[in-house]
């Protein structure tokens, strides 16, 4: 498999070279042409495997498709990570792709300054990584709203479970639009994420590493 079977532009395949990635993971290969076409994804994947360019990536083309259609403030692309550290990986690498397109990205997790998440979401990110309960806080706040959003990603639901945030996981899926595109990633596949899955993914296409 190459990184030209996906059809990606010019300018985002320029960034994947910068990037001195050589092909894609087997993650990438399966995950993102199911994307690309829309797909709600069950991604059963570890930090190492790459899942965050197989979700990144086609979370840019979504917005570049979309960018134009629906007005609004809000995100249009929503990622939910278990922690500060993951989200802030997660920040990182959508930046670097996300700068393609001048698509702005917002951080916000707990512990970090409320005020400082405020002022940033103020801007108008187009994609915004969050930690599931100051997401829920800062939505809350009218910091921001969900109305926008039609990308949304899970990142690692078995560890936000464990983390206590399934309460916050299924009130933020509840409160995007149901026609919204969501992929969930986990690296186990337990019950309750099994359950999670089965009611805020429809039709999802499944992808073990
Ligand atoms: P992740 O599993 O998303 O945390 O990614 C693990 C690491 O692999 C990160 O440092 C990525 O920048 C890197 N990476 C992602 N995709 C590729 C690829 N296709 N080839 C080589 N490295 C990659």
């Amino acid at each position: 498999s190459s990184f030209a079977h996906f059809g990606f532009d010019e300018g985002l395949m320029k960034a994947i070279r910068k990037s001195e990635y050589t092909q894609p993971t087997p993650i990438q290969a399966q995950a993102i042409p199911a994307a690309l076409n829309g797909r709600d994804i069950i991604g059963i994947a570890k930090t190492g495997s790459g899942k965050t360019a197989a979700f990144i990536w086609p979370m840019l083309v979504h917005i570049m498709d979309q960018k134009e259609l629906k007005p609004g403030d809000g995100p249009i692309g929503l990622i939910l990570a278990p922690t500060r550290e993951l989200s802030q990986q997660i920040y990182v690498e959508a930046k670097k792709f996300g700068k393609v397109y001048n698509i702005q990205v917002v951080c916000c997790y707990g512990g970090g300054s409320k005020w400082e998440q405020s002022k940033a979401l103020e801007g108008g990110a187009e994609i915004v990584v969050a930690t599931p309960g100051r997401m829920i806080d800062l939505v809350k706040m009218k910091a921001t709203n969900l109305e926008r959003v039609t990308f949304l990603v899970l990142d690692e639901a078995d560890r936000m479970f464990d983390m206590g945030f399934e309460p916050q996981v299924r009130s933020i899926c509840n409160h995007v639009r149901p026609d919204r595109q969501t992929l969930l990633f986990s690296a186990t596949f337990k019950k309750k994420v099994e359950k999670l899955a089965r009611d805020v993914l429809t039709d999802p296409i499944r992808i073990v590493q």
